[in-house]
C-alpha cells in the first residue's frame, strides 16, 4: 500500500516532500485510494493562521505539495533544498497520464466563471486523445445547483476531480465533500481553468525560475496587492523561525 510520507512542518502546516508527486498519486489511485491534494503557498499558509477550518483541511489532506516559492525558501532556511511543484503542473501531468488510462479514469472540472471550465475541458479533450472528461461545472452555483452537482459527482464517480474555487473555498469544499467519491484524487487548482482556457497566462519561465511568479501575478491582477502582503509577512516569519 502507498504510504503517506512523513510531512515537514512549514509554519506548523504539513508539507510532503517527494521526488514524484504524480507517480505517488497514481499508485494510490491504482490501489483504489483517493485523497485530497493541497497545493501550499505563502498566501495559503498565512490565511491558515487566521482560519482554523482551512488549517484543519490542510492537516487532514493526504498530500500537501510545495507549490509556492515562499514554501521552498522556507524549507531552504531550514536546511532542506527541495524542488517546487506548482499545482498546475501536477494537474497537467495527471491529465496526460489519465489520458493513457482512458475510460477507467474519468476527470471532472469544477470552478471558474461560467463557461471557463467547459473551454478548459475542451482544450484538454483536444490535447489528450484518450482522456475521458466526465463533465465540467462553473464555480458560481446556487445552493440547489450545488446539490445537483454533488449528486452528479456521486453518480459519475470521477477518479480525478479538479476544483478551482480559489483559496480557501476550494480546500473547505473538498474537505466537506470528498467522502462522496472516496476513490478520487481531489485537487484544489485555483485559477488553472482560467489559464487552460486562455483567459490568463502563467508567468514566463525566467520569472518562475527566479521565484518571481508573484510579481507577474501582481502585474496581471493588481487588485491582489492586499492579499499578496502575505508574502513579505511569510518571508519574515520564515526568517524568524530559522533564526530561533
Ligand atoms: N471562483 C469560483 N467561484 C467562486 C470564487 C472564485 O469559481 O465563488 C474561481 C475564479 O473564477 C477563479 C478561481 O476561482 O477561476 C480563483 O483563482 P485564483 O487564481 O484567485 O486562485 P487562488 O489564488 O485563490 O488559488
Amino acid at each position: 500500500m502507498t504510504q503517506t510520507p512523513q510531512p515537514f512542518s512549514v509554519l506548523g502546516l504539513p508539507v510532503h516532500l517527494l521526488e514524484d508527486y504524480s507517480g505517488w498519486l497514481l499508485s494510490r489511485l491504482h490501489e483504489q485510494l483517493g485523497g485530497h491534494v493541497v497545493t501550499l503557498n505563502a498566501e495559503m499558509s498565512i490565511q491558515a493562521e487566521r482560519n482554523a477550518s482551512l488549517a484543519s483541511a490542510i492537516h487532514q489532506a493526504d498530500l500537501v505539495i510545495p507549490d509556492g516559492s515562499g514554501v521552498v525558501l522556507y524549507l531552504l532556511f531550514q536546511g532542506k533544498r527541495v524542488q517546487r511543484c506548482p499545482g498546475i503542473e501536477l494537474a497537467e501531468s495527471l491529465l496526460w497520464q489519465a489520458g493513457q488510462l482512458g475510460k477507467s479514469w474519468p476527470v471532472f472540472f469544477y470552478g471558474g466563471a461560467p463557461g471557463v471550465a467547459e473551454i478548459a475541458a475542451e482544450v484538454w479533450r483536444r490535447r489528450v486523445s484518450g482522456l475521458t472528461l466526465a463533465g465540467s461545472q462553473h464555480g458560481y452555483l446556487s445552493p440547489a445547483e450545488e446539490e445537483q452537482l454533488l449528486q452528479t459527482l456521486k453518480d459519475l464517480q470521477p477518479r480525478l476531480i479538479f476544483v478551482g474555487l480559489g483559496v480557501p473555498r476550494q480546500e473547505l469544499w473538498i474537505a466537506q465533500h470528498r467522502h462522496i467519491c472516496p476513490q478520487a484524487a481531489w485537487i484544489g487548482v485555483g485559477g488553472s481553468f482560467d489559464i487552460w482556457a486562455g483567459i490568463k497566462s502563467r508567468a514566463p519561465a525566467w520569472l518562475r525560475n527566479n521565484h518571481l511568479e508573484w510579481l507577474y501575478r501582481l502585474y496581471q491582477e493588481p487588485w491582489r496587492w492586499r492579499r499578496m502582503l502575505a508574502l513579505p509577512h511569510f518571508v519574515w516569519r520564515a526568517l524568524v523561525t530559522s533564526l530561533a
